[in-house]
């Protein structure tokens, strides 16, 4: 009779506790536990890729057409934007091959009015790259010590987030609205602090370059006894926002003293006085109270336009998520065929220009005109077709508590 043998080691049958036989094949006990064992190191590694942050990196013209399915015009921003984003991700992938050539962090800081999309990109942004994200406004931030937040209650939030998972929330954005709020009041630096402004700026230098924040998970003070998470900011980027408001006095005022500026008689170049801040400099943000070293650490600056009557009637209609697309879904869902006519659409527009509102404005004038009928078609089954012209927008609006809500 043939010796049976494993046929995995060759161990004789009888040098073996078990031996296990397939069709044509044998396996003793010391290789099952072998190959049971490799298994088990296998499915760790595997589990340890699996967790790995999932991230695509997209490229800068395909982050823009993305970015162009919700966002209407600002078309320097987005291209600004997109380049920043995409090296800042591609410094991440970088090989830590002790090359001498280190890409440098491309945090971003945006000028632009309110409600012209600053947050709205960032937002967009990080939600194409599937990165945590979150929005910390720098009115609340002050110096540690003082009473208000401090700036590692941003990375709070980001870890929040980022359920907590502390490597995602290493690579995630943050976007620091009203960052024009902590500008020093003066260009002079004065010998007396200023707490709400310098002192926040100086608090922020670190975390935007990249350093070890020990982050209480629950923010605040109000938990003395919790157990701080270290988290490491060198690869989280930070975009930050303002309105800057009258920055571009600065910016008139320095290009006045340039060749290129509102000098008819010369054939330089003539600036486009009704869209200032599209030639804003570091410069203009030094003069406007932000100190040189917070400045250097932005390094990508970019403006929004202001957003005109043409692009807030796209911003109704266009997005994916436009609001004329969501009322007509909205009503849709009773059976009612919704339809805006064009000079409702104007109408609505005319409203948000008028009380300054920018895009933030249209979705409060829209809900305005809009709620009487979302009030009465779920109970009314008579009721097919809505059709939404100036007249009838007009009369809703002027009902509406519109004037006193938005005063304040
Ligand atoms: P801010 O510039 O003050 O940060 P936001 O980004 O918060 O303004 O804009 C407010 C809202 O207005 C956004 O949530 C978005 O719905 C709309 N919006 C603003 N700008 C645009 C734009 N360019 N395209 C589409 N929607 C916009």
């Amino acid at each position: 009779m043939a010796q049976v043998t494993c046929s995995f080691c060759g161990r004789n049958k009888k040098d073996v506790d078990l031996m296990v036989s397939g069709i044509s094949a044998h396996i003793c006990n010391f290789c099952i536990d072998q190959a049971y064992n490799i298994l088990g190191e296998e499915a760790k590694t595997k589990k340890t890729t699996a967790n790995k942050p999932k991230f695509k990196l997209k490229k800068p013209k395909e982050l823009t057409s993305y970015l162009d399915q919700y966002v209407i015009g600002q078309e320097e921003a987005k291209k600004v934007l997109t380049v920043a984003v995409y090296n800042h991700y591609k410094r991440l992938q970088q090989k830590d091959d002790h090359d001498e050539i280190k890409i440098e962090k491309s945090n971003i800081i945006m000028v632009g009015d309110t409600g012209t999309g600053k947050t709205y990109l960032a937002k967009t942004l990080a939600k194409i790259l599937e990165v945590p994200f979150c929005i910390a406004d720098a009115t609340v931030l002050t110096e540690a010590g003082y009473v208000g937040e401090d700036v590692e209650s941003i990375l709070t939030r980001l870890l929040q987030s980022a359920d907590y998972n502390v490597e995602a929330a290493e690579r995630g954005i943050v976007y620091i609205d009203e960052l024009d709020k902590i500008a020093r009041k003066s260009d002079n630096p004065s010998i007396t602090r200023d707490v709400s402004g310098e002192g926040v700026q100086q608090a922020m230098l670190k975390l935007l370059e990249g350093t070890m924040v020990n982050v209480p998970p629950q923010g605040g003070r109000k938990h003395p006894d919790q157990k701080m998470i270290t988290v490491n900011t060198e690869n989280i980027l930070f975009i930050c926002g303002g309105a800057f408001d009258g920055i571009a006095r600065h910016i008139g005022k320095r290009m006045n003293s340039q060749p290129m500026g509102f000098n008819k008689s010369s054939d330089t170049p003539q600036a486009d006085r009704e869209n200032l801040l599209q030639y804003v400099t570091a410069q203009d943000l030094k003069a406007f109270g932000l100190i040189p070293e917070l400045i250097g650490r932005l390094p990508v600056l970019t403006h929004l336009d202001p957003l005109h009557k043409d692009a807030l009637k796209r911003i109704l209609t266009e997005p994916k998520n436009a609001l004329v697309k969501q009322y007509t879904k909205l009503l849709a869902m009773e059976g009612v065929t919704l339809t805006f006519e064009d000079n409702a659409l104007d109408y609505i527009v005319d409203k948000a220009v008028e009380y300054n509102l920018g895009a933030r404005g249209l979705r409060s004038i829209c809900e305005a005109i809009v709620t009487d009928a979302m009030y009465e078609v779920p109970s009314d089954d008579s009721i097919k077709e809505l059709v939404i012209d100036e007249a009838y927008a007009r009369s809703k609006f002027d009902k509406s508590k519109f004037k006193r809500l938005q005063v304040a």
